[in-house]
């Protein structure tokens, strides 16, 4: 087994592979002006095993293209959708999102938690507005600083994990500068991302390790989960996911 194997092992039975909650995908969705009632074409870039897309579809009536790189992820939640009946809703597609397929102004909203870092904030949305109608919303979540300054340890830590984190007045002038206009922006907050997600994941790190037999890979993977959660307990005041939710204007 691979590290990568070993990683989405351990993600594949969380509720979600990033901080977020229903209530969030909830608030955000609710920001979008769009008659949820209508058949809206919808792709989830990065959708992981898909919490927040099974949100989507029991909020809207709209069709809903679940894409994710990992196949292992996507089997997850078409399970799920099959369960809740969900199946005329939801279809998934194993792609990278570097490599969308989708028509010119074909949909009505792309949605991406906690994802287009993959691809980096300004690549992704500059390239996946083509996809977009104007007048049509793009609702995105992504890591941003909280402060205009913050202590050493975790500026370093960001820099070398993913340099594009930045404030989130600059990640709305980085959407207005592309031909969005802000319709509204919330950060989730400090309960999100330990409720949603480091404390489940806490609570499955001992049993990956014993289904591993300690291996020294698993010992490996659990030891850099185990640092960024503290990195968080830590230095949670200084970033944060916000969720940008924008328009396609031109
Ligand atoms: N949106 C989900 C998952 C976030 S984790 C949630 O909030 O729960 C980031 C996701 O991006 C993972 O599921 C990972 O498999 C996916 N991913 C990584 N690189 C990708 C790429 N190039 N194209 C598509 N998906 C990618």
């Amino acid at each position: 087994m691979t590290e990568l194997d070993l990683i989405i092992d351990f993600h594949k039975d969380a509720e979600r592979q990033g901080p977020g909650s229903v209530k969030d995908t909830l608030r955000a969705l609710d920001l979008i002006d769009l008659a949820k009632g209508e058949k809206l074409k919808i792709a989830d870039i990065g959708c992981g095993i898909g919490g927040h897309t099974i949100t989507l579809a029991q909020h809207t009536q709209g069709q809903i293209i679940a894409i994710d790189l990992l196949p292992d992820f996507l089997e997850v939640l078409d399970s799920k959708t099959e369960k809740l009946g969900l199946q005329n809703r939801i279809s998934t597609l194993a792609k990278s999102m570097e490599e969308l397929a989708f028509g010119e102004k074909e949909l009505d909203i792309i949605w991406s938690e906690g994802a287009i870092y993959n691809m980096g904030f300004e690549n992704g949305i500059q390239n996946w507005k083509q996809f977009l109608k104007i007048g049509g919303y793009l609702a995105v979540s992504e890591v941003t600083w909280t402060s205009m300054s913050r202590p050493k340890e975790i500026q370093e830590f960001w820099d070398q994990a993913y340099p594009e984190i930045d404030t989130a007045s600059n990640k709305i002038r980085i959407l207005e500068q592309n031909g969005y206009t802000p319709v509204g922006f919330f950060m989730l907050t400090q309960n999100t991302w330990m409720e949603s997600y480091y404390r489940p994941m806490e609570g499955r790190l001992d049993a990956f390790l014993e289904k591993y037999n300690h291996s020294e890979l698993a010992e490996k993977v659990v030891d850099e989960y185990k640092y960024e959660i503290d990195l968080f307990k830590r230095f949670k005041d200084y970033y944060s996911y916000g969720f940008y939710v924008v328009k396609r204007i031109e």
